[in-house]
C-alpha cells in the first residue's frame, strides 16, 4: 500500500495465515512489504470465510 511494490505470495501461504488468524473476518490476512515494511493488501483474495478482498475496494475510497 505504501510503495506499490507487488509481491506474489503463494495462495497456500495466504491460506495458512488466514487459518491462523481468527480475528475479524472482514480484514484480509496482513502481510508486510519486504521493501518498506508497509502494509500490504491482496490484489484479489477470497478468504476461508467466504469474504472477498480486492485492492480496488480500498484504493478507490
Ligand atoms: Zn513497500
Amino acid at each position: 500500500m505504501q510503495c506499490n511494490e507487488q509481491e506474489a505470495i503463494p495462495l497456500e501461504v495466504v491460506r495458512k495465515f488466514d487459518a491462523m488468524d481468527d480475528g475479524d473476518p472482514t480484514v484480509p490476512p496482513q502481510f508486510s512489504c519486504e521493501k518498506c515494511g508497509g502494509e500490504m493488501y491482496p490484489e484479489y483474495y477470497k478468504g476461508l470465510h467466504g469474504c472477498e478482498y480486492k485492492i480496488s475496494d480500498v484504493r478507490e475510497k
